[in-house]
């Protein structure tokens, strides 16, 4: 644009004859132009689009609370199925039943492939639960409605790039204590699919594992997390640092516990990309004015650029 309108004010200084050459060579010229934009366009990756992303947000969070094992949260599974379905991927249901403090449960974790290159897989996952609170209703736009839109988006994303890996995206289940978070009742989805994969032996192609959780505070701080595995966790941050996100991606650390915990204790090096310090955490005013399409537009960019170079690593050891 900026190329054309200057071309366009050189030429009316010339004379007539002279002016209707340059005005033909200018039509060829922005002809060209239009065409390598076009063809930049198609050949450069897609982006992460929070807009989008948003989209997916309002409408879970529309839903309602969607504890493991509600009505709501079939709901939900049903929305992620059809987004998928939409850009012409299939989600996979894994499917159990688990003991709880308030009894028996079915829980569900949707997993989606996407193939690359290499069979080797990098996960991306992230929990679309919410926490039970019989006191008010509690609908998690962070927590687990952000993870959730940002899987979604994520895998719109992988799928238009070239991957060198493949890329699991899983919506796990049960993240949410039932009760309190303490002995097993936490963290169903992701101990019963790296249970699973221990036994049908899946997990040894799992190379490494991306969890987002709780990534659309408004005032987004995510800080380093101790029992993540530290050099996937450098890639991140460096990438964020390279980026000139330092204040988003800070580099004090804190430490963790959530769904990467049983991929650790496994041996999958993994990391969670989660903004703790959340005034809204828990409470009812977890809600669309506490969180912001730009917190996730932050995590999709850097979450996106960090991945060349975790894959660089994983094809060199
Ligand atoms: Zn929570």
């Amino acid at each position: 644009m900026k190329v054309g309108r200057s071309k366009t004010r050189r030429s009316t200084q010339r004379p007539q004859g002279a002016l209707r050459t340059i005005v033909s060579v200018y039509s060829a010229c922005s002809a060209l132009i239009v065409v390598s934009t076009v063809a930049a366009l198609a050949q450069s990756p897609v982006k992460f689009d929070s807009n989008r992303a948003w989209g997916h947000l309002q409408q879970v969070v529309a839903i309602g609370p969607r504890p493991a094992g509600s009505p709501a949260i079939e709901q939900t599974r049903k929305y992620i199925r059809e987004q998928l379905a939409a850009i012409g991927l299939k989600a996979v249901e894994q499917a159990w039943e688990d003991e709880t403090p308030l009894g028996r449960v079915r829980l569900v974790n949707l997993i989606v492939t996407i193939p690359g290159a290499s069979k080797d897989r990098i996960a991306i996952t992230g929990h679309y639960d919410t926490k039970l609170f019989r006191e008010f209703p509690f609908v998690g736009a962070s927590d687990g409605g952000s993870s959730t839109a940002f899987l979604l988006e994520f895998a719109r994303v992988l799928k238009a790039r070239k991957n060198r890996l493949t890329y699991d995206l899983i919506f796990l289940d049960g993240e949410e204590a039932v009760v309190d978070w303490r002995g097993k009742d936490n963290t169903y989805g992701s101990r019963h699919y790296v249970e699973a994969a221990k036994r049908d032996g899946t997990l040894k192609s799992l190379k490494a594992m991306i969890l987002v959780d709780m990534i659309a505070d408004r005032d987004l701080g995510i800080r380093r997390d101790s029992n993540s595995t530290p050099w996937l966790t450098d890639i991140i941050w460096n990438t964020a640092a390279g980026m000139k996100l330092s204040n988003y991606f800070l580099p004090a650390s804190t430490t963790v516990e959530d769904d990467h915990l049983p991929f650790l204790a496994a041996g999958v090096p993994s990391v969670d990309v989660i903004d703790l310090d959340y005034d809204a955490w828990h409470t009812r005013r977890d809600t669309l004015d506490s969180v912001s399409a730009r917190s996730m537009q932050i995590v999709g960019d850097v979450l996106l650029a960090a991945l060349p170079a975790i894959e660089q690593r994983l094809a060199a050891h």
